[in-house]
């Protein structure tokens, strides 16, 4: 049952921009952090964000944000917290909580992790023993630090095995992820990845896992929007536990969240709180149910479908430009090029490319070391750009990275394309 917000009242004002209505007080006071925090807008607004990561939340979503839940303590979770006055607090997770599960069909969800690292942490805490060995998409082809990074406490506290990807196709070698289930006999298995264009095969990863006795963690930090939308294939009817992040292609607050089924809901709330987390960040949670709600609306499924149409626009688009496309196009908002055939390498076509105000990543290749760039259109398209403005991009893009024609002119016509689209109009 899709989750439609209230319409607001009408004497409620339409917030209208970035700022929040407080933000001329706050320039009178303090006009230093003011002042950044404009020059951030500014930033945003003149310069395409081709982070794949990020996105533009809503006023809305600000709004919650910068609202009085942020003075709350609440440790616990409804209903039964440490702290007094929970009142409003415990409504506003209860609703967040709902909605999550509504939306993408799960027995359980916790809203409270503070990132999708902190969602990661608290489902090895739930599932594993430090020592334990865990099978997950290995670093040089897309992994996350929390996938065995040795400077993270995933590399510190588990044995990772890392899983590849076919080095022609650049798909993923489920023979060889089932191969190493085989031989390393892992207690939980991880998929998802920070810059894999294409959709994991849930059901195989469920097969592999159920043949070596493993728990199967979905890390859907990066798709979790396109599947609230419709636009990707969900992982809650294979994955024992679903971690994601809310602010990615979701388009919600900087955060995590969980999902799984009934009988694993106590073991995961006991590993957010009070294992790894202290007080959720009550304000985040209302952000979040807010966000949950933008996501079941209509518009957000048409607009999950137009961020996949636009990066297949971008990945075709780049591709007419001679980059090499990693897995000749894309299922998702991600894409991921390696400039090599324009004779730049990874760092310098990104250095190229920020001075022309195209902001981006460069990510890891799955062959040699080589740096590639990773972009996605989930920013783009919530500012309202449709396919001919991202077939644009593409040739910007290209001429940035060529150096083709003059410099000046091509950053002025990036800061035209992102001007005309502005992400908080009005
Ligand atoms: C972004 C991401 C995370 C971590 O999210 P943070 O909020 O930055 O901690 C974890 N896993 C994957 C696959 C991600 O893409």
């Amino acid at each position: 049952m899709p989750v439609t917000p209230p319409a607001a009242p009408a004497d409620v004002p339409p917030a209208d921009a970035a700022m929040p209505q407080d933000f001329d007080a706050l320039l009178h006071q303090d006009p230093e952090v003011a002042g950044i925090l404009l020059a951030e807008s500014r930033r945003q607004s003149s310069t395409l964000q081709l982070i794949a990561a990020e996105n533009f939340t809503s006023p809305a979503v600000l709004a919650a944000l910068g609202s009085p839940l942020a003075n709350k303590y609440a440790e616990g979770y409804p209903g039964a917290r440490y702290h007094g006055g929970c009142e409003q607090a415990d409504a506003a997770e209860r609703v967040a909580v709902r909605r999550a599960t509504t939306l993408f069909g799960a027995e359980h969800a916790n809203v409270q992790p503070h990132s999708g690292s902190s969602a990661v942490l608290a489902a090895y805490a739930a599932l594993l023993r430090p020592g334990d060995t865990v099978l997950a998409m290995g670093l040089a082809y897309g992994g996350h630090l929390t996938h065995g990074a040795p400077g993270n406490f995933s590399g510190r506290w588990f044995e990772f095995a890392g899983y590849g990807v076919d080095p022609d196709s650049g798909l993923i070698d489920y023979a060889q992820v089932r191969a190493l289930a085989r031989a390393r006999r892992p207690k939980a298995i991880v998929c998802g990845s920070i810059s894999y264009p294409r959709h994991p095969d849930y059901g195989t990863f469920r097969e592999i896992a159920d043949e070596v006795g493993a728990y199967l963690i979905a890390d859907t930090a990066h798709p979790m929007g396109l599947i609230a939308g419709g636009a990707a294939p969900s992982p809650v009817p294979y994955a024992d536990v679903v971690c994601a992040t809310t602010h990615k292609v979701l388009r919600g607050p900087r955060g995590g969240m969980i999902l799984c089924g009934s009988e694993l809901a106590e073991r995961i709330d006991r590993a957010v709180f009070p294992f790894t987390q202290g007080g959720a960040q009550m304000h985040t949670v209302a952000a979040k149910a807010v966000a949950f709600g933008e996501a079941a609306a209509p518009a957000f499924a048409v607009y999950a479908h137009h961020v996949v149409a636009h990066a297949r626009v971008l990945a075709a688009g780049l591709e007419a430009e001679g980059f090499e496309v990693a897995t000749d196009g894309t299922d998702t908002h991600l894409v991921v090029v390696d400039p090599a055939p324009l004779g730049v390498d990874g760092r310098t076509a990104r250095d190229r490319l920020m001075a022309a105000g195209m902001v981006l990543d460069t990510c890891a290749l799955p062959y040699g070391d080589a740096r590639g760039l990773r972009l996605g259109t989930a920013a783009l398209t919530t500012q309202g750009m449709d396919e001919a403005d991202v077939a644009r991009v593409a040739v910007l893009f290209g001429a940035a990275v060529r150096e083709r024609g003059d410099a000046g002119r091509l950053r002025s016509e990036v800061r035209e394309l992102a001007e005309r689209n502005p992400p908080y109009p009005g």
